[in-house]
């Protein structure tokens, strides 16, 4: 075959106006209903779902769990109920044993005139469940000597279609007849195989030709999941090559500062600063970013570490590689409350190693910019902490040479890549975060990311208790609030304020602060909200912080970062409000110190069974990657925090992100390995691989980028 026809698609000269049932109009439709504007589109829509018709139920065996069932049987009567607009058939239809209501709303004539009493039909429907009792409303009815006259047997493929297919009549069963048109073609001329044999042999995987035919007409369960199997890791191995072959190319072509040796500020700072060892988890990711740094192409790593996993710490150790190597840091937080904590940490462990630390946020005084533009640029700091104010254009470093953001989902991809201009060279970027990226992510979306994983906690920290508790329970969770504030403990009570500009959260908020003040007269009690002045945030913060404040009420702004490790209750107001992954980073808030924590979540009675379970899940797990694994099922992949601004650069037909997790690793692992053998794809036997991820490129046009 020459290479322009390998290029076009095999069945790019079938023009798919010219199957059976399709026509002009309908193409016009299939393409604007459902992109499907060729032969290959129209092979690759798979059903969403398949009903047994290989056999007959009885009706005592209809259950709430089916979809569909077809059953063999007669009409006993058929009889007017109703008037004018509520006018209705009523048929009564027997198996022989029992009897089910099956009733017509419309068409009332044409029933009348062609359904029969006592002649055998095949009835298929949904069952619905009206006044206790299952019946169906306008099921398909077909006599059963007709439905005896052609073959039966499998299972029939159901297609999404759309409201406007419908009205045209192109319907799922429209579909599936276009679609024996189409997989005939298919069987006779077979498709060409987008996998090798060899790997076909060794998974013992269909071949593309009969995953197309059973993902359209499979003959049992067993052969549409061979099929499935088959079509998504095709559709994830090529996934796998296109974003781990963009890693390699990017890591070749961006050189990076070299910093090739720890020098006296690391090594002092280790041997003689360090507060306490590092877990065995920091040593690891500090090995792996010292690793990039001194390799010569820029970092581009994730740093991902639960909440409290000390990721301040392999920060700073970091910084000081920098500084060893003469090149200056940045830490950039997403608010001034976390800058201001970053910075005093940063400061209480590195006095005394003459170290050049500053903070610079959106209320840094004048006088204190011109200090710190000064020695930006004489090269006298070493490390500028601080907010969004890091990427204005009037803050130039001498020599920047390592970039650190902290909390990565709060900070756009714009915003990074500003940071990038700031040297001759982009520095080396670590991005640190606490919201786990479920496993299968961490594989897919952000395959061409070195990411670092931190999954061991410091030594000593009990694990926090969680609860889910009713409202009506509240004055429980007051007394026991108590008996923790008089054994030393502080306590945060949480309220959603999901929009900052929502008066109704911030009035909830507010009653709540007014309550608690009430009842706990005689603590202090401190409030903490988006919406105030930031000076006055951050005296509140501070109260707190210092122990003067025992109970803080305060909205997500305390999500992220806050190092408070006398606290040992949070209290969650409306837990149902929060995302799984937001109720963990503020339980993350408490088991910060030696005490045994508490984590309460309040809800009301009424809750949905997607809410009780992310309760569930949170009282049963503090593993953030569990946590993070249950998010991603319940809420789907593409409403992750953070995963959006990656996206993957083509949309998924079959294979899931969320449910998918043992392909994803076997074609992510699949695709190292030829990638490590032959990365341009040159081998005869990758010849395959390269040829159609050429093609892919072609048809992808928003290829998006990561950074
Ligand atoms: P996060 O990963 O959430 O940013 P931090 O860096 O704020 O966590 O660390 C949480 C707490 O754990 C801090 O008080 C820090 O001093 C402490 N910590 C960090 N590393 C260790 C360690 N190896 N041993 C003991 N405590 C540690
Ligand atoms: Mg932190």
């Amino acid at each position: 075959m020459c290479q322009s026809e390998n290029i076009m698609g095999q069945f790019d000269n079938i023009d798919i106006k010219f199957l059976p049932g399709v026509g002009p109009r309908r193409v016009e439709l299939l393409k604007k209903e459902l992109g499907i504007e060729n032969f290959d589109d129209l092979i690759h829509f798979y059903p969403y779902k398949y009903i047994d018709r290989s056999r007959f139920y009885l009706i005592r065996e209809i259950d709430s769990d089916q979809t569909f069932v077809q059953i063999k049987g007669h009409f006993i009567s058929i009889e007017s109920e109703g008037q004018g607009r509520t006018a209705r058939l009523k048929g009564i239809f027997t198996d022989g044993r029992d009897t089910i209501d099956v009733v017509w709303f419309s068409g009332l004539n044409y029933v009348r005139d062609n359904v029969k009493i006592g002649i055998e039909y095949v009835l298929f429907g949904k069952p619905a469940i009206y006044n206790y009792s299952y019946n169906f409303s306008h099921p398909e009815l077909e006599l059963f000597t007709k439905y005896q006259s052609h073959a039966h047997g499998g299972l029939e493929p159901y297609y999404n279609t759309t409201g406007k297919m419908k009205t045209s009549h192109l319907t799922s069963k429209v579909m599936k007849s276009i679609m024996e048109g189409a997989v005939k073609i298919v069987r006779e001329y077979k498709i060409t195989e987008r996998l090798p044999a060899e790997i076909l042999e060794r998974y013992h995987m269909l071949n593309l030709t009969n995953s197309i035919i059973n993902i359209h007409f499979p003959a049992n369960i067993d052969s549409v999941n061979r099929a499935r199997e088959r079509l998504k890791f095709e559709e994830l191995l090529y996934l796998q090559l296109m974003l781990q072959r963009q890693c390699l190319q990017r890591e070749s072509q961006s050189q990076g500062f070299i910093m090739r040796s720890v020098g006296n500020y690391f090594n002092t700072f280790y041997f003689r600063h360090l507060p306490f060892a590092l877990t065995g988890a920091q040593k690891r990711v500090v090995r792996e970013i010292f690793e990039d740094m001194r390799s010569g192409r820029q970092m581009n790593r994730l740093l991902q570490g639960d909440v409290g996993s000390g990721k301040t710490l392999v920060a700073l150790l970091c910084c000081l590689i920098a500084a060893d190597n003469g090149y200056q840091s940045c830490i950039m937080a997403p608010t001034e409350v976390l800058a201001n904590q970053h910075l005093e940490s940063l400061l209480g462990m590195t006095s005394g190693l003459g170290i050049n630390i500053r903070l610079l946020t959106g209320s840094t005084t004048k006088k204190q910019r011109e200090i710190i533009h000064r020695e930006l640029q004489d090269g006298t700091l070493h490390i500028l902490v601080g907010t969004h104010a890091l990427i204005e254009d009037n803050v130039v470093f001498r020599n920047l040479g390592l970039a650190i953001i902290d909390e990565q989902h709060r900070f756009g991809v714009a915003q990074r890549a500003k940071l990038w201009t700031k040297n001759t060279l982009p520095p080396h970027v670590l991005v640190m975060t606490a919201t786990p990226i479920p496993r299968t992510l961490a594989m897919t979306v952000y395959g061409d990311l070195r990411v670092s994983v931190i999954d061991e906690m410091p030594p000593g920290r009990k694990p926090v208790q969680t609860f889910h508790r009713y409202i009506e329970q509240r004055g429980q969770i007051y007394s026991f609030a108590q008996k923790q504030i008089e054994a030393g403990r502080q306590v945060y009570f949480v309220f959603p304020l999901i929009d900052e500009n929502e008066k109704l959260d911030l009035a909830s908020l507010e009653a709540g602060y007014e309550e608690i003040s009430n009842v706990f007269y005689q603590f202090k009690v401190c409030m903490v909200h988006g919406r105030m002045a930031s000076a006055q945030k951050d005296a509140n913060m501070a109260l707190f912080a210092s122990g003067q404040a025992q109970i803080m009420v305060a909205t997500t702004v305390i999500e992220v970062g806050v190092n408070v490790p006398n606290a040992s209750v949070m209290v969650i107001e409306n837990a149902e409000r929060f995302g799984l992954s937001q109720l963990h980073q503020l339980r993350g808030r408490v088991g910060r110190g030696a005490d045994q924590s508490f984590c309460i979540l309040l809800t009301g009675y009424k809750l949905s069974k997607d809410t009780k379970k992310r309760m569930d899940i949170m009282v049963q797990t503090n593993d953030g990657f569990q946590i993070a694994d249950a998010d991603l099922q319940l809420r789907g992949p593409g409403d992750m925090e953070g995963t959006q601004q990656s996206g993957i650069p083509f949309e998924l037909k079959i294979a899931n992100l969320a449910t998918d997790g043992a392909i994803i690793e076997r074609a992510r692992n699949e695709a190292q390995k030829i990638l490590a053998d032959d990365p341009e794809l040159t081998a005869p036997q990758n010849r395959i691989y390269a040829d159609n991820l050429k093609k892919m490129k072609q048809q992808i046009h928003d290829w998006s980028e990561i950074s």
